[in-house]
């Protein structure tokens, strides 16, 4: 591991998928958890709120504020 701070990588996808959620949002959502970006609004993902949220990003590549935006805030 190169790089002890981060160390997320993208979830395996079937091709298919993989391939419409890139021409989905105009960015490969491989690259963009590779170098810590979302995939949403372009920005930098780099602190999540738990593990849940981390484990998200790896799966949709959107930074927990557009998680926050499409999943909702959940206070507990
Ligand atoms: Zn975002």
């Amino acid at each position: 591991m190169k790089n002890p701070q981060y160390s997320l990588e993208a979830t395996f996808k079937n091709q298919g998928i993989e391939q419409m959620l890139t021409n989905l949002t105009g960015v490969s959502r491989k690259g963009a958890v590779a170098e810590a970006s979302c995939v949403t609004c372009k920005g930098e993902a780099s602190s999540f709120r738990d593990a849940l949220s981390k484990k998200e990003y790896t799966i949709s590549g959107m930074c927990q504020p557009c998680q926050d935006e499409v999943f909702g805030v959940s206070e507990d």
